[in-house]
């Protein structure tokens, strides 16, 4: 059976104090109502990502980042690179997302140099594509995604293709409060699940996790997460709220 996953991308929200409530909330959830058989990850802001880390340490939560360099190391003033997040017991790591594209020029060559940084140093890429809603409504949105996971992954060696999650992420549903609906996340995952399937054989894309992100939250989670090709969400402001992301990772 496929890995569920629930990862919650606080993006550049909360100080150290509310960062260290949420957590102990969050781990008070678990701890009084597991998950069972649901990987949980919290990639907070990275000031506190270590404190996180050691937060959560012997919990069931485990910690991401939202972001990585694609260089191994060297003069990038702001940076943070794959090395120093494994160094401090980061397990995985967000790339790709649609604000670092829109606001940061990532492009998908860029993204394809992190997730190589990031795989050398056993950290779990999470993987982010999706459609603008101008492609969407021009019916563009399979050729996008198509071009975005040629781009950044197709060059990977099938070992480190298994290792990489997935998440589908229609730019038009991220923080807008629309969100896509089950059907249509469905045959989106089930598309990206064929494109992995071509290019590194069905055995290996079966195992793909490939989760759902855009406006997720308790109200939607269970009826995206009951599609058999969506295995969990990448959630953002649903995941500010302690409540919210445990009832999310129940929605199971
Ligand atoms: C995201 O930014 O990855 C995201 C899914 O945000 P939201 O849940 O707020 O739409």
């Amino acid at each position: 059976m496929r890995e569920k996953i629930v990862a919650g991308n606080w993006k550049m929200n909360k100080n150290r104090t509310e960062a260290k409530a949420l957590v102990s909330e969050l781990l008070k959830e678990f701890k009084h109502k597991p998950a069972p058989g649901v990987t949980v990850v919290v990639a907070p802001p990275m000031p506190f990502t270590g404190e996180v880390v050691d937060q959560t340490a012997g919990t069931s939560v485990q910690v991401g980042a939202q972001n990585c360099h694609q260089s191994e190391s060297g003069a990038y003033t702001g940076e943070v690179a794959a090395e120093m997040l494994k160094s401090i017991g980061v397990q995985y790591v967000i790339l790709g997302h649609s604000e670092r594209r829109t606001y940061y020029g990532e492009t998908d060559a860029f993204v394809a140099a992190k997730i190589d940084r990031a795989l050398e140093h056993d950290l779990v890429p999470i993987y982010c594509c999706g459609e603008l809603l101008e492609e969407r409504k021009a019916g563009r949105h399979f050729e996008v995604i198509e071009a975005q996971l040629k781009a950044a992954l197709y060059h990977l060696h099938p070992t480190e293709m298994a290792k990489v999650v997935i998440a589908y992420e229609p730019v038009w549903a991220i923080g807008t409060g629309e969100t896509a609906t089950p059907e249509q996340a469905q045959e989106v995952h089930a598309f990206i699940r064929q494109k992995i399937a071509d290019q590194y054989g069905r055995e290996l894309a079966e195992g793909c996790a490939i989760l759902y992100g855009g406006s997720c939250k308790p109200s939607n989670a269970q009826s995206l997460f009951l599609q058999p090709d969506v295995d969990g969400g990448l959630i953002g402001g649903a995941s500010l709220k302690a409540a919210d992301f445990a009832a999310i990772a129940h929605s199971f």
